[in-house]
């Protein structure tokens, strides 16, 4: 009854697009140990290093110490700790926004609130390279969905004014893009979202703590925090825990508590949890020389590896993909990097295209400039042996 299992797995071989687990055997951090070798890591989310922070770890230990290990409840139930109000209002704070509400991932948030914001007879506009999360969320909502190619205005303009008769209208754009690094367009979106009556979501799942004068996101990157009326952000990357957030109006916050199926029927954040965010919200603070020394690996990265002459698409930030084509090039680039002693993982159909199958590489505020300059010299020698740079002898 089962054999369609090997079949499906089989074919998924032959197409170069079979996934499996590695085993991570330390903590995530700019040198990690993969299947039992010690690697440069470019490919982690933990942005600012903060997934093993003393300060986070402290702050974990004691809510463990103060309240257990579990929330025991939802949060409309009996698990809604004290906690998550002090974390919902620095995320708050941070996104410049009356009111935050803590989802247990970024991928649950996006499914409850897309499908509480809009249902049938509506419609979603979604620029087509969007995090998975969003997509699902968009199907489950039952709206109709247009998606638009990516970051094009004028095709969004288009698809508004071909729709204006649907009661509600939501854009939803990822902040930074997950698998390109580019960032988007918010001072044309939101004059076409304010145009025709539309509201605009942003997930800055990569962009919180990362981009903006404090860390804000896009939203303070272009000094449009008022104009996004959802922004959307999670705790496992840059602020290194674990959970997601919708920061908005008071009113949506008693609205998504009401209608968020994601948010109402699931257990609550562990303390420990919710304790290493309002930690790393404090760091952010405090600690603005982590993000700048970020930014300062970022650039140094990227000029060295636009000068190897990889193509590396329309990256602006940590995330910077080094686009091979091929899936199963892609995966032969990455053994080989291993073998080097950097890990970067390959990124194939479905999560990007077909044909621009990639190394996603991210950068890390606890790179050692020596790490990157290794990393860099590894990809210049296997990029040279795959022909993916030129041979630039002489
Ligand atoms: C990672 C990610 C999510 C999902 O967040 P989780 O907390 O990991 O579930 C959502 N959106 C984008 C753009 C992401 O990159």
């Amino acid at each position: 009854m089962m054999d369609f299992l090997e079949d499906q797995l089989e074919s998924l071989k032959k197409a170069g697009l079979y996934r499996s687990l590695r085993s991570l055997e330390s903590p995530q951090s700019a040198i990690t140990i993969i299947n039992g070798r010690k690697v440069v890591q470019l490919s982690s989310n933990n942005y600012l290093g903060l997934a093993y922070h003393p300060r986070l770890n402290a702050a974990a230990q004691e809510a463990i110490e103060k309240y257990g290990t579990g929330a025991g409840a939802s949060r409309l139930i009996c698990g809604n700790l004290e906690l998550n109000t002090v974390l919902e209002h620095s995320l708050a704070r941070l996104k410049k926004k009356e009111d935050a509400l803590l989802f247990s991932t970024g991928y649950m948030a996006n499914c409850g609130v897309l499908s509480a914001l809009v249902g049938e007879g509506d419609v979603i506009f979604s620029d087509e390279f969007n995090h998975a999360s969003i997509i699902d969320g968009c199907r489950m909502s039952r709206a109709e969905v247009k998606v638009y190619p990516h970051k094009d205005m004028s095709a969004l303009e288009k698809l508004l004014k071909e729709s204006q008769h649907h009661p509600h209208r939501l854009i939803v754009t990822d902040g930074i893009f997950s698998m390109d690094g580019d960032i988007a367009p918010l001072p044309h979106v939101v004059p076409l979202a304010q145009k025709y009556g539309c509201m605009v979501m942003v997930d800055d799942a990569h962009a919180t703590g990362v981009l903006g004068e404090q860390g804000g996101g896009t939203g303070e990157y272009f000094d449009l925090e008022d104009e996004i009326d959802i922004s959307m952000g999670t705790l496992g990357k840059a602020l290194g825990g674990f959970g997601a957030f919708v920061a908005g109006s008071h009113q949506l916050k008693e609205f998504l508590i009401n209608r968020a199926r994601s948010f109402i029927f699931t257990t609550a954040l562990p303390p420990a949890v919710i304790a290493s965010g309002i930690a790393a919200l404090e760091l952010l603070e405090e600690e603005p020389e982590i993000r700048m020394k970020l930014w300062e690996n970022v650039a140094f990265f990227r000029k060295g590896i636009k000068t190897l002459g990889f193509t590396t698409g329309e990256s602006e930030t940590q995330i910077i993909p080094l686009i091979v084509g091929d899936p199963a090039l892609t995966m032969q680039m990455g053994e080989l990097l291993f073998e080097e002693g950097v890990f970067v993982q390959g990124i194939r159909p479905p999560a990007v295209p077909r044909g621009s199958s990639r190394l996603r590489i991210t950068l890390m505020a606890t790179h050692t400039q020596g790490q990157l300059e290794f990393a860099l010299r590894a990809l210049e020698k296997v990029g040279r042996k795959l022909h993916l740079v030129k041979d630039s002898r002489g």
